[in-house]
């Protein structure tokens, strides 16, 4: 696909170089690290509808049943590594031009990579909850359903639909946003909430914020000061590359 015009990669990069830059990421960071977008065609969605197995009625109906899907995504994150996307995110954190990365996937991939201030707002599909007495462990490869020493189905560590995000995550990516000189946007169209409310906090609070997606999305145009097209993948480590140039 390749990269933008020089021009909006300088533009962008001179805005992160300033630093204060909060991260929003979703399912598009990942797709090169092998996750295809749920939503997608081969995605999870078009085998597993989610009213039937992605929901918290349906797992406390049937929780076995809905561990088919979950094994599944157990296959498709144990294989996952992070790729290039990931790891710029990660360096510009270490030379401390990003403060933190919000992330609505549950790969671990931003981890993984080396970033360090990380807010799941879905969770991770690295831990096991028991939805009963609260025990929390991390996952492990399974070939049956895991039970707690309660004897309750354990489920991944992951947001259900009809679940609320976690308050912590919402608290410190307000937070973040609200502090942060440009918020760096990579693939999502962040328009559900609370994702959406990230770029629009930022901006209230006067950041700039570039978008990295491969099409324009409802923030080009009204909120995106920079907008990227193309890949994170691609664009991402250029755009570190050029930012920590000038930093
Ligand atoms: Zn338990």
């Amino acid at each position: 696909m390749g990269l933008p015009d020089s021009f909006l990669m300088d533009r962008a990069a001179r805005i992160v170089s300033q630093g204060r830059v909060a991260v929003l990421t979703g399912a598009g960071i990942s797709v090169d690290s092998g996750i295809p977008d749920f939503r997608s065609p081969g995605g999870l969605w078009t085998r597993f509808s989610p009213e039937e197995y992605c929901t918290i009625e349906a797992f406390r109906d049937d929780p076995v049943k809905v561990w088919e899907l979950f094994f599944e995504l157990g296959r498709m994150l144990g294989d996952a590594k992070p790729n290039a996307g990931h790891l710029a995110l990660a360096r510009l954190e270490q030379q401390k031009l990003v403060t933190g990365v919000v992330t609505q996937n549950i790969d671990g991939l931003h981890q993984a990579a080396g970033s360090k201030n990380v807010i799941e707002f879905h969770g991770s599909g690295a831990r096991l909850a028991c939805m009963t007495c609260g025990r929390v462990e991390p996952s492990r490869p399974v070939s049956e359903v895991p039970r707690c020493p309660c004897g309750q189905v354990m489920k991944p560590d992951v947001v259900l639909f009809g679940e609320m995000i976690p308050p912590d995550a919402l608290r410190e990516s307000r937070r973040l946003a609200r502090d942060a000189a440009c918020c760096l946007v990579c693939g999502t169209s962040a328009q559900v909430y609370p994702a959406a409310a990230i770029p629009r906090d930022a901006q209230y609070g006067g950041a700039e914020i570039i978008e990295v997606n491969l099409k324009p999305t409802g923030l080009t145009g009204s909120v995106t000061t920079v907008f990227l097209e193309g890949s994170t993948t691609e664009i991402l480590p250029e755009l570190a590359r050029l930012a920590l140039e000038r930093a």
